[in-house]
């Protein structure tokens, strides 16, 4: 596992990976003060070394051997692979698929305007419905989709062909139509109901009827909150394709 921040604990500073680099070319043994006493950003228990940079390599912040990071800390999770998640997600039925997004999207309306604790409390039933079970004799840690917010500027560089479980309140659905050979439908994300499209999620050719019909009773002055699992691509001068992990990973309401 690499970080890209770590706690500095005397000074109860979080400092970056970069900032430690600069401390580090200035003056090593100023630079020492800091790199002897750092610790997991997340969780402040685990102890971190940095790693210096070599002529091939960057340096790098890790967890020092044995040194263990609170049970909660998200440091304790190994994200999935996209493989594996496909693989797991092709053991549910549709039916076990949809119920997880609804939790999801159940547990997301009752974030909204809630307190920080139930906000915590929904945070945690998310990520426990897309914990997945750790391969056999592989290691104990538990994996977990990643999950990220649709609001704000998308990141190429963060988030390019990762598997995410995507969501996103207060967004405008519409559909469209691509006349192409494949004559492909979408659905289409927006921030406002007048403004650019923000994601474009091509729509699985095979759709449960459930889905079909939601998607035929879209009302585009209507917010809807959203949920999906898949990745995205990012198109030139456009924005970019959410591609779904698979036919039912679709929700919004
Ligand atoms: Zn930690």
């Amino acid at each position: 596992m690499k970080f890209v921040n770590s706690y500095y604990k005397p000074g109860k500073q979080i400092i970056s990976l970069q900032v430690l680099n600069q401390k580090v070319s200035k003056n090593f043994k100023k630079a020492s003060k800091y790199i002897y006493d750092l610790y997991c950003p997340s969780c402040h228990k685990a102890r971190l070394s940095y790693v210096n940079k070599t002529a091939n390599k960057k340096a790098y912040l890790r967890t020092v051997r044995n040194s263990k990071h609170k049970k909660s800390c998200r440091y304790n999770f190994v994200t999935v692979s996209k493989r594996y998640t496909k693989q797991y997600f092709e053991t549910l039925s549709s039916t076990q698929v949809q119920a997880k997004m609804l939790s999801v999207i159940r547990s997301l309306s009752k974030r909204k305007n809630s307190s920080k604790k139930a906000k915590r409390i929904s945070r945690n039933i998310i990520a426990n419905l897309f914990t997945l079970p750790a391969k056999k004799n592989k290691t104990s840690h538990v994996k977990i989709l990643r999950q990220k917010k649709l609001n704000g500027y998308l990141r190429k560089n963060q988030l390019q062909n990762k598997l995410f479980l995507f969501y996103g309140q207060d967004l405008y659905l519409k559909t469209s139509n691509k006349k192409t050979v494949k004559n492909f439908d979408y659905l289409e994300l927006h921030k406002n109901s007048s403004s650019k499209i923000y994601v474009r999620v091509p729509l699985p050719i095979t759709m449960s009827n459930t889905l079909k019909s939601n998607i035929n009773s879209i009302n585009n002055g209507k917010k809807y909150t959203f949920i999906a699992i898949g990745r995205l691509k990012f198109l030139k001068n456009y924005s970019p394709d959410l591609i779904l992990i698979n036919a039912d990973a679709l929700i919004f309401q």
